[in-house]
């Protein structure tokens, strides 16, 4: 591994100026909670190793899950861990919690940031679908100030993001109009735990109950495209229409056509067709559980939560 210099933040505020300090004269990478860049940096070769390191581990201003006037911030520096402990994700988004739960073990858990798996951009990004699917924002600091934008358009292509050398992500936004929006979260990988999703899938809705039909539908795909995708041929038909298992089923079979699934080593592109139709069903099935659950007062805590019971 090539030497590097380490310079260590304080605050967000510092990390921007530390690297529009050293960005236009240093290969710079900032590291999180490090489980993925230290591996990056162990097997990277010289040319593309960073001279400059800038840990925001310390930026405690990045580490809330706070209720603002535009939603539910999340900042960036927040561990899986700490999503799947928080009480206000656990009312709100158990989907959200059980996508932390698939990822790695408990100490990647402990250490992995929701920042540093969406900046990863790896196609199969657990956090990815559930945020996807809920219209999750990014805010991104820079020197110049801050900008935002939708996740799905953050997410540019296989480790490819619309971050700047010079940008951090500060953090992640549910808007207020998605506060509560029933989602489900499905993975599936080719082990029960410590996998990659061969697919993950994430599905929400919100209920007309006089009509009993699908509101602004949303499904999102992992690991079947170069990045998270929105199933828009699926959603599209869904809108308006009666939430009834045929529709469910027909919604899969959509999403199929709106992924690009690959052959390789783990699984061919048959089978993770077969998944997406499977895995869309079961995750819409999910989310209209679940808002069934929450119109009975019943308590919700996580579609595999409850299996796991969990709950
Ligand atoms: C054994 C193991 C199992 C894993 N299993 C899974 C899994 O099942 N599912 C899954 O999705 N992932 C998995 N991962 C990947 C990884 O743990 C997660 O992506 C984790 O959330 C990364 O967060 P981090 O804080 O450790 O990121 P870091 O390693 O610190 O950083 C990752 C990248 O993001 C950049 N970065 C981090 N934070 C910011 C920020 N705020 N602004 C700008 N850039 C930033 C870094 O420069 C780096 O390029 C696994 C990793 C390991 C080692």
């Amino acid at each position: 591994m090539k030497a590097f210099e380490v310079v260590v933040a304080r605050n967000s505020r510092h990390a921007v100026a530390l690297l529009a300090e050293r960005v236009p004269t240093a290969k710079v990478k900032v590291i999180a909670g490090g489980t993925d860049l230290m591996a990056d940096l162990k097997f990277a070769p010289s040319s593309h190793a960073p001279d400059v390191v800038v840990d925001i581990s310390r930026a405690d201003d990045l580490r809330h899950i706070s209720m603002t006037d535009a939603g539910l911030s999340i900042g960036a520096l927040v561990t899986h861990t700490e999503i799947m402990r928080s009480p206000v994700i656990r009312d709100l988004f158990p989907a959200l919690l059980d996508a932390a739960h698939t990822i790695g073990a408990v100490q990647t858990r402990n250490l992995g940031t929701l920042g540093g798996n969406l900046v990863t951009a790896v196609p199969s990004v657990d956090s990815g679908p559930t945020l996807v699917a809920l219209d999750a924002r990014v805010t991104l600091l820079s020197p110049a100030g801050q900008r935002a934008m939708p996740l799905a358009d953050f997410f540019v292509g296989p480790r490819k993001t619309a971050l700047k050398p010079d940008e951090l992500l500060v953090d992640i936004l549910i808007p207020r109009e998605n506060l509560g929006k029933p989602a489900c979260f499905l993975k599936f990988g080719l082990r029960k735990g410590q996998a990659l999703a061969l697919v993950n899938v994430a599905a929400s809705f919100w209920v007309d109950w006089d009509r009993n039909v699908f509101v602004a539908p949303r499904i999102a795909l992992g690991a079947v495209a170069p990045k998270v995708i929105h199933a828009s041929s699926a959603q599209a038909y869904l809108e308006g229409r009666a939430i009834e298992p045929a529709a469910m089923a027909e919604a899969g079979r959509l999403a199929v056509g709106d992924a690009k699934p690959i052959n390789d080593f783990r699984a061919s592109a048959e089978y993770r067709r077969d998944l997406i139709a499977v895995l869309s069903r079961r995750a819409l099935e999910g989310a209209y559980a679940l808002a069934q659950s929450k119109r009975s007062g019943k308590v919700a805590g996580g579609l595999q939560a409850s299996r796991r019971g969990e709950r």
